[in-house]
């Protein structure tokens, strides 16, 4: 069996498209443009990449982008300042803040400073409650994105056996919560599980969210299931020249593509719907912000 691939850099794609079309007829007709504000704190590579390339897509989508770049060296009370000013401001709908900060910050005080309505990661623990409630909130975009994959991909999910690996906050548990939202069996495996091999070969749906380089082999995988893979870890790649690396998933990609019935590419499968859903959810939280019909399709 060959795997269909699913290709999330085109699906991503259509959503920025439909969501850039939303924007400018809100931008025409009520005259209201979303606005997405990104904190960064210090100098985190990996950060500064991610936040220039949220800004940039902000833009293309036709909303307002607000970048701040904090030094490494603020005040807890500096940065809880900007956070309550971006909260006051009606031209923010939506604001992030790049995670790691660095150690003398903490992510939890900061993360639940943000108004839980901007709160467009979906991290504070209002919209955690709310997830894990079944009542609408904000989603954070890497499950989010994952699910609109396999809601596309699917259909319904109902009934299927969904395994996910990682029990992280970030993804793990929120992707764990909206499967079972879905109506799907769900088992969190994670670092203490035994017999991970057995619990994977029973998924018809596994989510691998844990950060380890192609950890599950094809024979892990249940024939015909579906493959979402969130990992991206980068390896050396001496065949590509000394020096050089290549991002993998947490997914042996070629034997896990033989048997399963649909697979995330890594790059270019989970990735750049984490982006897309980023800028849904700020649609969404404008829309929300100006009691407005929330855009169609897009949040669960
Ligand atoms: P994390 O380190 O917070 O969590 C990893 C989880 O994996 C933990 O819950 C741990 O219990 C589990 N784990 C560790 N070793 C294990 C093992 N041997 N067997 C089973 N489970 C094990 O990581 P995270 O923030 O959830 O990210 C996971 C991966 O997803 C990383 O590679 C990260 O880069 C990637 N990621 C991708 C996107 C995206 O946009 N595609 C977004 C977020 C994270």
């Amino acid at each position: 069996m060959t795997a269909t691939i699913l290709d999330g850099k085109a699906f991503a794609a259509r959503v920025r498209d439909s969501v850039a079309a939303h924007v400018a007829r809100l931008t025409e007709e009520k005259g209201i443009t979303p606005g997405l504000a990104v904190v960064l704190v210090g100098k985190d590579p990996a950060s500064q990449v991610y936040v220039t390339s949220k800004g940039k897509m902000t833009l293309e989508v036709g909303m307002a982008s607000f970048e701040h770049r904090l030094a490494e060296d603020s005040s807890e009370q500096e940065l809880l300042g900007l956070i309550d000013r971006l909260n006051a401001d009606p031209a923010v709908h939506g604001i992030l803040v790049q995670l790691p900060l660095p150690e003398h910050l903490d992510p939890d005080l900061v993360i639940n400073a943000i108004d839980p309505a901007k709160d467009v990661d979906g991290f504070h623990v209002s919209n955690v409650g709310l997830l894990g409630t079944g009542q609408k909130g904000m989603v954070p975009c890497t499950p989010l994105g994952c699910l609109m994959m396999l809601r596309d991909h699917h259909g319904s999910l109902t009934g299927k056996e969904a395994v996910v690996i990682g029990r992280s906050n970030i993804v793990g548990k929120p992707m764990a919560q909206l499967l079972l939202g879905e109506s799907c069996t769900v088992t969190t495996a994670h670092s203490r599980t035994r017999d991970l091999s057995e619990v994977v070969r029973r998924a018809d749906i596994l989510v691998a969210a844990v950060g380890r380089p192609e950890m599950v082999p094809g024979d892990w995988i249940k024939p015909g299931a579906t493959v979402i893979d969130v990992g991206i870890n980068r390896v050396a790649a001496p065949e590509k020249g000394e020096g050089r690396t290549r991002l993998v998933g947490d997914c042996h990609y070629e034997s896990c593509a033989a048997v399963a019935g649909a697979i995330t590419p890594v790059p270019g499968g989970v990735g750049p719907m984490t982006i897309a859903c980023l800028l849904a959810n700020t649609l969404t939280a404008c829309c929300r912000a100006n009691a407005l019909p929330e855009p169609e399709g897009m949040i669960p």
